[in-house]
């Protein structure tokens, strides 16, 4: 088998593809998991809408602005 100047080239392009295709793929898949911890730390206040940090992520959390307490995962819907 001789290796043509079209096959190399089409070789070549699909090889460039693939390379972009998992750089892409790895680069969404980081993003999403640094931005899944960020979000378990940060904590948004229910009652003020304060954003705030809490490290070790507690079931229930106090706000440093209202001292409200909120709890992880939502609160239930009333009604
Ligand atoms: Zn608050």
């Amino acid at each position: 088998m001789t290796l043509t100047l079209p096959v190399f080239l089409a070789t070549l392009v699909a090889l460039v593809f693939v390379w972009v295709s998992l750089d892409w793929l790895f680069g969404a898949l980081r993003h999403w998991h640094e931005t899944s911890r960020l979000r378990k730390n940060f904590w948004q206040c229910h009652l003020c809408g304060k954003h705030y940090r809490e490290q070790n992520q507690p079931k229930t959390s106090e706000c440093p602005s209202c001292s409200g307490k909120n709890v992880r995962g939502g609160h239930r819907k009333l009604g």
